[in-house]
């Protein structure tokens, strides 16, 4: 499931997001978070990277006596320079922003993302049954977790998907069952093929 709308927190109560899985996936309205921390690795480049974007009264309520690694007024203060930084991780999510830009921006980004989540949904919707989707609303448009009717027809879809070079598939962590990824280097081609597999996979075993 996704948030797309930010809920209202009681008054005086920080909006604090971890935006790790949607992060440079769509636009986000980062004037209502107190804190918005993301881990590159899913949209926005290669792992060892974080974005943080923070209020600035938010650092003055930082906690004294927290090491460097979670202080980040101090990091602040150093301009994010606090320790030799990941010189590489940094450089190629400024490739991905962009690439991201030649795509129209987060705008555009987000309508890519639809389009590939929406096919695969679209396909799980028109199975009769055969597909079954976990969520029913605020479907996400990263992940697309789905079961089939048995675990012994996800164990021979997750084997017929990998021959067809389509890997991973198999096991989301706490549900079960198959899960797509659809982060933003999955191309919108690559939706297609696996909604083509969908299909001819049911045609032969629903
Ligand atoms: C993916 C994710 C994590 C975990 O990231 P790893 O890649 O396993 O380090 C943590 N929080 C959120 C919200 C995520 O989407």
């Amino acid at each position: 499931m996704e948030y797309f709308a930010e809920p209202v927190p009681p008054a005086g109560v920080p909006l604090i997001c971890d935006a790790s899985s949607d992060f440079v996936s769509r636009p986000i309205d980062v004037s209502k978070y107190a804190m918005l921390y993301a881990g590159a690795q899913k949209n926005a480049g290669p792992a060892g990277v974080v974005v943080c974007i923070i209020r600035d009264d938010m650092l003055e309520k930082v906690p004294a006596n927290l090491p460097n690694l979670l202080d980040y007024k101090a990091l602040a203060e150093e301009n994010s320079l606090l320790n030799t930084p990941p010189c590489w991780s940094i450089y190629i999510v400024g490739l991905v922003l962009k690439w991201a830009k030649g795509l129209g921006g987060l705008e555009g980004i987000a309508k890519r993302n639809q389009t590939k989540a929406g096919l695969v949904y679209k396909a799980i919707d028109e199975s009769g049954g055969f597909y079954k989707g976990h969520a029913k609303s605020d479907r996400s448009v990263m992940n697309v977790p789905f079961r089939l009717p048995n675990e012994q027809l996800e164990e021979q879809f997750a084997s017929e998907a990998k021959k067809r070079d389509m890997i991973r598939l198999k096991g989301h962590r706490s549900v079960g069952g198959m899960r797509a990824s659809l982060y933003n280097a999955l191309p919108v081609e690559a939706a297609q093929e696996l909604v083509k597999f969908m299909k001819e996979f049911q045609q032969k075993n629903g």
